[in-house]
């Protein structure tokens, strides 16, 4: 995403904390247009991003930036995905990370912050003298828009009618609403800007809410629920402007329930070989939806953002394939002789 380096923050290059982020696929899909009923679809796979989700591009900016700035500690509080994605950005660059892993964290998210050398905690706040990177921050927000400045070069700067991004924080929906405008301002695209979809969990969803009663701020989330810990943000900071952008955008917002996104994310690992995190399935639980009540039509074309990789999410999905423990004589299948 550094190829973007001149419409980001950072000014001293040698700042900057890069795995490698960014530039992802924007796969064209076939199988899946034909269940759903749409002609152009393509998905824009985050999955494929170091740590595993979208969340690399944020970082990778906001550590860069603490960087250049001198900030030699950064702390988070958050589920998995931001956590591990701090501190792996932080090893890369060589400062100290904290991560404050909130009640839903798993132990799998534990364990790769451990193993980037995160100071970690379970709950409690960001210690003091720690430069807090959570909620929306803005430099997350300048990384993540390199999303928006992707999927229009990517489509050869002809943009497609309707982006559904599952949204939490919003730093993702916001983000490619920036970089419209940006590009708009830099004459690299006219015309009409996408509509933008917001996709929740049924679980928690303070901004679908919002958008279906003409609010301009989220009321907070009662008892959040749901597996998708990406999106499970009951009081987004920035609630403000992710509806700003969907109504400006002719945009909606779209809840989808935990066993939705998973039977949507299994459709979309068979029929075109990406496996997404629920976040991301969420999205084409959503667009099956708006296709139904005419919200969307079969001859738009529209990308979905898949946030993540569904390899992080081992233990929702195999709620949906239960198998059996591997038994010692399974493993060894002959194979190897104990001894
Ligand atoms: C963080 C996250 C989201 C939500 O992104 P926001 O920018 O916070 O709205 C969605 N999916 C995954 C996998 C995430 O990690």
């Amino acid at each position: 995403m550094w190829r973007y380096a001149p419409v980001l923050p950072v000014r001293t290059l040698h700042a900057i904390a890069s795995l490698g982020e960014g530039m992802t696929p924007l796969v064209s899909t076939r199988r899946l247009n034909q269940r759903l009923g749409v002609r152009q679809l393509w998905i824009k796979d985050e999955g494929q991003n170091p740590t595993g989700s979208i969340k690399a591009r944020g970082f990778s900016c906001a550590v860069s930036m603490a960087v250049e700035l001198g900030i030699r500690k950064a702390a988070v509080t958050g589920g998995g995905n931001a956590a591990s994605t701090l501190a792996a950005y932080a090893a890369a660059a060589g400062i100290k990370a904290h991560v404050v892993l909130t009640g839903e964290a798993r132990q799998p998210d534990f364990v790769v912050c451990r193993a980037a050398g995160a100071q970690v905690e379970k709950n409690g706040g960001t210690p003091d003298g720690w430069f807090d990177m959570s909620a929306l921050y803005a430099y997350r927000v300048e990384g993540s828009k390199t999303i928006g400045y992707e999927i229009a070069e990517q489509m050869d700067w002809r943009l497609p009618d309707a982006i559904l991004c599952p949204t939490g924080s919003g730093a993702g929906v916001i983000g490619i609403w920036k970089a419209f405008e940006e590009m708009e301002a830099l004459g690299w695209i006219s015309g009409l800007r996408p509509k933008l979809v917001a996709v929740q969990a049924e679980g928690c969803c303070p901004v679908v809410r919002a958008f279906e009663v003409g609010a301009e701020r989220c009321e907070p989330f009662e008892n959040p629920a749901t597996l998708a810990g990406g999106i499970r943000v009951p009081k987004p900071a920035g609630d403000f402007l992710i509806l700003r952008a969907l109504r400006e955008s002719g945009g909606t917002a779209v809840a989808v329930s935990d066993a939705e996104m998973l039977d949507a994310g299994v459709e979309l690992a068979s029929l075109e070989g990406i496996f997404p995190s629920p976040e991301g399935a969420a999205c084409v639980a959503a667009l099956q939806k708006l296709l139904a009540n005419g919200v969307l039509a079969a001859g738009e074309r529209i990308v979905i953002c898949n946030t993540g990789s569904g390899l992080k999410y081992f233990e929702a999905y195999s709620t949906r394939f239960p198998h059996r423990a591997i038994s010692e004589e399974d493993k060894l299948g002959g194979l190897i002789t104990p001894r």
